[in-house]
């Protein structure tokens, strides 16, 4: 076969979430569930401690709380920090739409920050938005690279506001050698089957170094229960499930490995596309995970059509930022509300980055995208 035939053969997944049965982790994270279906302790208990315990381990801090998915990590910590009906939050419009709708849900109301080029919000945008009203910023670590906490837990100090981390993208990140999860009052995660550490379904986890917080959100997980039988304020069901953790926590020991073969796969687009299109970079002090990598490419979706013909993945994270959502109408919002998130909207590209490419597969991206570019 000519080496042309064999290139027209190649297709790069988008993702690929299954696990190869014959692997080693298969095997493990099979066991795994065997010992949660013989035990029967299938809510909380020794696996959801231990998976906890091991993910305050990696993030730094004294505590982690496993709930039910990212999204009620960030509900439950803002009611935790009293955050609620009268309340602003600052935040990001370019993320997964959970990151406003959990302030929402909360009992507050999201107010958004434009962020620059590199994704995150950018601080002066945040400081120019707090109102007497403000009690939170909620950065979003997005694609994996760590928001600029220097300068936003600056701000927050200096007018009195708490910071939470949406760190649902971000496993495994650091800035100046400290891991997300670890700057503000607390981090929020999420272990969605497409994030970096991924459940078998849905999952989330909340770290903190704050003691009081930690018991507040063991409690607030589970009805609000002090112990069996006493309620001493309302809340939710939102529980890491014992299947879920004890899988995680097979998996967190290849959590490192995972983000290297990521870390590699940005190096080799970087250094390959950087002349073509907009690649992100990494400053010195940070520890980008590449939950995805986002170029900024001119004619966009021509490209992404470009690239789907020749069997690559590639998807838009997020076509339409949150403020302009149906959902947000009432917040008042206008298109030119946010000039660099709109702008980015319509010029970012998520090429695949999984663990699991090999290099047949990104040199087929690269060739790609030079071919529709004449380079
Ligand atoms: C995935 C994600 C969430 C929500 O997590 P779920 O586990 O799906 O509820 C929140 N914020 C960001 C930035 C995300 O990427």
């Amino acid at each position: 076969m000519s080496v042309d035939a064999v290139e027209t053969m190649i297709s790069v997944p988008y993702v690929d979430l299954g696990a190869d049965p014959s692997s080693e982790l298969a095997r493990e994270l099979l066991a795994s569930v065997q010992e949660i279906l013989t035990s029967g302790q299938f809510i909380l208990g020794a696996a959801v401690d231990e998976f906890e315990r091991q993910f305050a381990e990696v993030c730094g801090v004294k505590h982690a709380i496993g709930v039910g998915n990212g999204t009620e990590a960030i509900i439950l910590t803002l009611r935790g920090l009293g955050i609620g009906a009268g309340d602003e939050v600052i935040t990001a419009a370019n993320s997964f739409l959970a990151s406003a709708s959990a302030i929402v849900m909360a009992g507050a109301t999201p107010v958004f920050a434009d962020v620059r080029d590199d994704l995150n919000l950018d601080p002066a945008a945040v400081e120019a938005v707090i109102t007497e009203r403000t009690k939170a910023i909620l950065p979003v670590h997005l694609t994996g690279r760590p928001a600029e906490m220097g300068a936003l837990l600056e701000i927050a100090e200096r007018h009195g506001l708490r910071v939470i981390e949406d760190a649902a993208q971000a496993v495994g990140a650091a800035s100046n050698g400290l891991p997300v999860g670890s700057f503000g009052a607390a981090g929020c995660f999420s272990l969605h089957p497409l994030k970096n550490l991924a459940a078998a379904g849905d999952g989330g986890v909340i770290t903190t170094n704050d003691d009081r917080l930690a018991d507040w959100l063991r409690q607030a997980r589970n009805h609000g229960l002090r112990d069996r039988n006493t309620c001493d304020f309302w809340s939710v069901n939102s529980r890491l499930d014992a299947l879920q953790a004890a899988m995680l926590t097979v998996k967190l020991r290849c959590l490192d490995k995972w983000t290297v073969a990521r870390r590699a796969n940005a190096a080799y687009y970087r250094e390959r596309l950087a002349d073509v299109v907009t690649v992100p970079i990494e400053k010195p002090e940070e520890y980008s995970v590449y939950h995805t990598f986002v170029i900024q490419a001119e004619r966009r979706d021509e490209l992404q059509r470009f690239l789907a013909e020749r069997r690559i993945g590639s998807a838009v994270h997020y076509p339409i930022p949150i403020h302009l959502q149906p959902a947000a109408m009432d917040l008042g919002y206008r298109l030119g509300s946010l000039p660099v998130t709109e702008r980015l909207a319509g010029q970012i590209l998520s090429l695949p980055v999984h663990p699991k490419l090999n290099e047949e597969q990104l040199a087929h991206v690269v060739r790609a995208i030079r071919d529709f570019y004449g380079a």
